[in-house]
């Protein structure tokens, strides 16, 4: 059997969507699930298109993914070059031979005659009528001597039909009539996408073509390339449509105004790699049992083209949040920190806090990273508060007796000798008992205290713990002022 050889090939562009993200991935399984090679290939024929940066996106992102390339532009391999502007004089001489097979034709077409021809009833979306298809050989060569601009276009037949399968979409067959003699080389010498996946994906020994499914409708004419060299049709797998959730209920394909589309921003909100990698890897591809969290090296195992859906998938930032708050509560505390630590310093600055005491606290309820300065910026500067905020029915905690409770656990704490999480809980505690009060009616104020909001990460003993006896006791302090205590 043939080795399986799948090929990522982006165009730099831009920023890296997650439909782009999604093929990456599926070709990477696609490969990994069967002892093959991922490649990467620079598509950067399009040099309107081209944006400075975008190749280093493409890098950045694979390699957060983990998405590791076998062969590539900066990994080398056997098949290169992998960057298409280096490949340039290699699609030529292919061109020429179609036009001597009489697959392919020279056309001298000026733009001007072709932006003519957009003013026409018949081509006003676009298309070529054909007009050079079948000039005589006089005239080939004349405007050759003349030193005439002219593109290669593919000669499509015009009867018959061409059909190919696709491994999501099945049985595919368009009317040859209905093909258009697209242009395979342009005049600035580059070849154009459509010929140029052709020859780099068969050069290249690539078995498995994953893409878009925008790309269904030009498949036949890809294939009636492979047919005009006598090459081997490679296995295609297009991809299903990847929608968002429009606020009507209604979906629509996946957009900006849904939430971020691309994995750097993605990366902004505060989602974990893994976690985005797994949650892509669902939108399309559906696990044989129930189980939807997977490591990427559990997905080489269990993907398969055949759990491929052609319908449209999804994105539910709902449940990628969700997958992300699962993906954060499975880390140790210690990776956390280390996660989280940029954002804990956003709010703490360099102040000398436990981060790792903070990360703790937060971990259980952080879904996002992003969420993580706003949730503890108290511990920096504690905010200005309203006295009200110590009168909770469920601590029952009232006007009257909250003065009290944050006296007696002032003094209490003040007289601790050591200010430790252990020490400062059965202070607090044996403090209630001693007072003949819940738990919570002590508790309650000397958090309002401490942190001057009524939702936090972590208790009161671990807010005391994490200031540290002096804030703590400054916050205090200030809480009993508050209240005239
Ligand atoms: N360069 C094309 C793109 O970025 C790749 C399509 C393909 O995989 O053949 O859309």
């Amino acid at each position: 059997m043939k080795k399986v050889r799948t090929r990522y090939a982006p165009s730099p562009t831009g920023s890296m969507h997650v439909g782009n993200l999604r093929t990456a991935l599926y070709e990477y399984l696609i490969a990994k699930s069967q002892g093959g090679d991922f490649v990467l290939r620079i598509e950067d024929t399009d040099q309107e298109r081209y944006v400075e940066g975008a190749v280093d996106i493409i890098y950045e992102t694979l390699r957060a993914a983990g998405l590791k390339h076998d062969e590539g532009p900066d990994v080398g391999g056997e098949y290169g070059p992998y960057v298409q502007s280096e490949r340039r004089d290699m699609y030529r001489p292919f061109a020429e031979k179609l036009i001597e097979s009489g697959c392919a034709y020279r056309c001298f077409c000026t733009k001007e005659r072709l932006e003519a021809l957009k003013e026409t009833e018949e081509f006003a979306n676009g298309g070529y009528d054909r007009h050079c298809r079948d000039l005589p050989q006089e005239e080939i060569d004349r405007l050759l001597a003349e030193g005439t601009p002219y593109v290669i276009r593919q000669k499509m037949p015009l009867t018959g039909s061409t059909s190919f399968t696709d491994a999501v979409f099945g049985e595919i067959t368009a009317p040859n009539e209905e093909l258009q003699d697209q242009i395979l080389i342009k005049t600035d010498g580059y070849p154009t996408y459509n010929f140029a996946n052709v020859i780099d994906d068969h050069l290249m020994g690539i078995t498995h073509v994953v893409r878009g499914n925008e790309y269904l409708s030009s498949t036949p004419k890809y294939n009636l390339l492979y047919e005009a060299f006598g090459w081997e049709i490679p296995t295609y797998v297009h991809l299903p449509l990847i929608m968002g959730k429009n606020e009507d209920g209604s979906v629509s394909k996946l957009s900006k105004r849904h939430g971020s589309t691309n994995f750097g921003d993605l990366m902004k909100e505060g989602y974990l790699p893994e976690a985005v990698i797994n949650y892509i890897a669902l939108l399309g591809w559906c696990p044989k049992d129930n189980n939807e969290m997977f490591t990427l090296s559990e997905l080489e195992k269990e993907f398969s083209i055949d759990r491929i859906s052609k319908s449209p998938a999804i994105f539910d930032y709902a449940k990628l949040e969700w997958f992300n708050g699962e993906y954060i509560k499975a880390m140790t505390t210690e990776q956390f920190e280390q996660t989280a630590l940029p954002y804990i310093r956003q709010a703490i600055g360099d102040k000398p806090l436990d981060t790792l005491r903070i990360a703790a606290i937060l971990q259980q309820r952080t879904t996002k990273l992003t969420q993580i300065p706003e949730a503890i910026d108290f511990f920096a500067q504690l905010p200005e508060y309203d006295s009200e905020l110590y009168i909770n029915k469920k601590s029952k905690t009232n006007a009257e007796n909250a003065p009290v409770m944050l006296k007696a656990a002032y003094d209490e704490l003040k007289a601790l000798p050591s200010w430790e999480h252990d020490a400062i809980h059965d202070c607090l505690i044996s403090l209630a008992e001693k007072l003949g009060v819940k738990n919570g009616t002590v508790m309650w104020p000397v958090r309002i205290a401490a942190a001057g909001r009524k939702v936090t990460p972590g208790g009161a003993i671990e807010i005391l713990e994490i200031l540290g006896r002096e804030e703590s006791l400054s916050r205090m302090e200030k809480g009993l002022e508050m209240l005239n205590a």
